[in-house]
């Protein structure tokens, strides 16, 4: 397949679940124009939008897909893996004892140290920027006077969703952007 108006790296498709919203908010669900293509193919996915860009092949042509939605539904309703970036979003990215935000200096902390047996559980675990991780150090949070902002406890999936809702990807493609935030409430 060739001929492209424009480069091919550039037509990365919106993949949407079977309600048609995206399969995931942050890192946005999106796949390379092959990946689409294929599944389109495979009668995996509906074309719901299209780019400009034909993509060509010896036994066929059409506009590569910009927007595509998954026929078969996948649940939302599995428990959200236990890792560093999932923690870090269902915090907000956001140090839970001074607030400090960013990815930077981003470190996760033992609220009941591992010395005192504490747990490296969802519950146990919290996102703390560098300075309040060293801080607070081996002590909990009453000891070291550093009340969490929030208690930690295990996100399900529509909760992580709604977090990753707030960091939009910097790269949006005009066709995306019905999909991606007809959610939203409306400002008054
Ligand atoms: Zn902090």
């Amino acid at each position: 397949m060739g001929v492209f108006k424009t480069a091919p790296e550039d037509l990365r498709c919106l993949v949407l679940n079977a309600d048609y919203q995206p399969l995931s908010y942050y890192p946005l669900s999106t796949w390379c124009w092959q990946d689409a293509i294929k599944a389109v193919f495979l009668e995996r996915v509906d074309i719901v939008s299209e780019y400009e860009t034909q993509i060509r092949s010896p036994s066929f042509a059409m506009p590569a897909p910009s927007v595509v939605a998954l026929r078969d539904y996948i649940s939302q309703d599995r428990p959200p893996a236990f890792t560093r970036f999932n923690l870090f979003l269902r915090d907000g990215f956001q140090c839970q004892y001074c607030g400090a935000k960013g990815v930077e200096n981003m470190t996760y902390d033992h609220v009941i140290p591992r010395a005192y047996g504490g747990k490296t559980s969802w519950d146990n675990i919290v996102a703390a920027c560098a300075p309040c991780n060293l801080k607070k150090g081996g002590r909990t949070p009453k000891e070291a006077k550093m009340p969490l902002r929030r208690q930690a406890d295990k996100p399900n999936m529509h909760q992580l969703q709604v977090q990753g809702r707030k960091f939009p990807p910097k790269y949006l493609h005009e066709s995306w952007l019905d999909y991606l935030y007809w959610d939203v409430p409306l400002e008054a």
